[in-house]
């Protein structure tokens, strides 16, 4: 039995200062029916609790430790550019180099702005996609989430889903009517939108690889009907690659599918696991922004040089030779791994996996959109991410989460999760 006594403690304590003991309510893991470890540490492909428990962690931070816990090339960048000052509000060599570096792995992107979270990557792109068309209506998916801002809490995945709240209290109405929402992998969905309301909408968000209702990857095709019909009616499309920007390849999903966005959202990898996000595209519309543009955005913290520099670091790692073919080899070998263990003890299981992230679904039918993946049975992924944890092994806690797997992940990591899935699946 893990003993998570002080984990328990901390979490009473945090209680009484912070809401619900989380500063995100997904980490509370009240729809696995437990309460959180505290963590303390981590280190390549391993997490260690306040307790002292070691876990193989598929979280990764919910997806920037693509190169693992504390890299040493990454803690070094850190220190250095911490020795020099944390931050100065006044533009730096390092961000127009991470901003030259994302241009390259994005044909897409012209130009960048950094913000601090993917939160408001998305909330920019929006407003700079309404004052560029001078419309007001914008068509998000079922299921996908981008962030907390008023406007895209309207359906929402991730914890807004898990915890059985799409869409959130303290959202103004007149606010909540512009979100348009049409099912993802439909564009059908997304064309009787278009009708309905002809040019009026001035962005479709999407996420290409959908992460936050569990990994639902796009039918062939769908990717491509949004990029026809937003060019029909000047729709600014905008790729939320806050998830999948260098994860599913070093020029995310807009270079694994071949399709050009007219912005795109990054987050996550490219801070190296600290608070760093972004926002590009194509040069006309990003002039948009102050002081160049009509559009306001700023930050006081954007661009910070600690992020920038984690960020840096973590690109020029993912850039060595071989670098995603074993990574996605690691993810694939642990997503077909499980597939198979789940045949072979008789539990309906989908695994959907894009490079490397993945999610397990307890159910037989496909996973293909936000009803399908309703379908899965959540209190069998309880038990199973309960029974996971014992065994040392950290998974996000819901299913309508992706699993992360990173470079620091060894073959022995995958087998050991194997092992330990096996013995789990068999005794569910
Ligand atoms: N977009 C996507 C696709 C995400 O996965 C997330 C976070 N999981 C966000 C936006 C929001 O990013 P943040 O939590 O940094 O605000």
């Amino acid at each position: 039995m893990l003993d998570t006594t002080r984990s328990e403690e901390a979490f009473r304590i945090a209680c009484r200062v912070i809401p619900g003991g989380v500063d995100s309510p997904v980490r509370a893991a009240r729809a696995v029916g437990r309460n959180p470890v505290f963590l303390a540490r981590g280190e390549g492909s391993h997490v260690w609790d306040v307790d002292g428990n070691g876990y193989v962690d598929y979280v990764g931070s919910w997806g920037p430790l693509i190169c693992g816990h504390a890299h040493p090339a990454v803690v070094e960048a850190l220190c250095r550019a911490a020795q020099q000052g944390s931050s100065f509000g006044a533009p730096t060599e390092a961000e127009t180099a991470l901003a030259e570096e994302i241009r390259r792995a994005y044909d897409a992107v012209e130009m960048v702005r950094f913000v601090n979270s993917g939160t408001e990557a998305t909330m920019s792109a929006l407003r700079l996609a309404r004052g560029a068309t001078g419309r007001d209506y914008i068509v998000k998916f079922e299921g996908c989430y981008h962030g907390h801002s008023d406007g895209l809490l309207v359906k929402a995945g991730s914890g807004a889903l898990t915890n059985g709240r799409p869409s959130s209290a303290g959202v103004p109405k007149d606010v909540a009517e512009k979100t348009l929402v049409a099912r993802y992998n439909d564009s059908e969905s997304v064309a009787a939108l278009f009708e309905e309301y002809r040019e009026r909408i001035a962005a479709v968000i999407v996420e290409p690889v959908a992460g936050n209702m569990g990994v639902v990857p796009p039918d062939p095709g769908f990717l491509l009907d949004l990029r026809a019909l937003t060019l029909e009616q000047g729709t600014v499309l905008i790729f939320d690659e806050v998830m999948t920007g260098f994860r599913v390849d070093y020029g995310g999903a807009s270079r694994y599918y071949g399709v050009l966005p007219d912005l795109v959202c990054l987050g996550k990898v490219i801070g190296g696991g600290l608070p760093l996000a972004a926002f590009g595209g194509r040069a006309d519309l990003m002039q948009g922004l102050a002081p160049l543009g009509p559009v306001y955005q700023a930050g006081t913290l954007s661009g910070n040089p600690l992020a920038v520099a984690g960020g840096l670091a973590t690109l020029k790692l993912l850039q060595e030779p071989g670098t995603y073919e074993s990574l996605f080899k690691a993810a694939a070998d642990l997503a077909d791994g499980l597939e198979g263990i789940a045949r072979d003890c008789g539990v309906p299981l989908q695994v959907n996996r894009v490079g490397a992230m993945f999610s397990a679904f307890f159910t037989d039918e496909p996973v293909v959109d936000y009803e399908s993946a309703c379908n899965a049975d959540a209190d069998r992924f309880a038990r199973y991410y309960r029974a996971m944890l014992e065994a040392g092994v950290y998974l996000a806690p819901s299913q309508f989460e992706a699993a992360f797997v990173s470079t620091a992940h060894s073959g022995q990591d995958i087998a050991f999760t194997l092992e330990q899935a096996e013995r789990v699946l068999r005794a569910l």
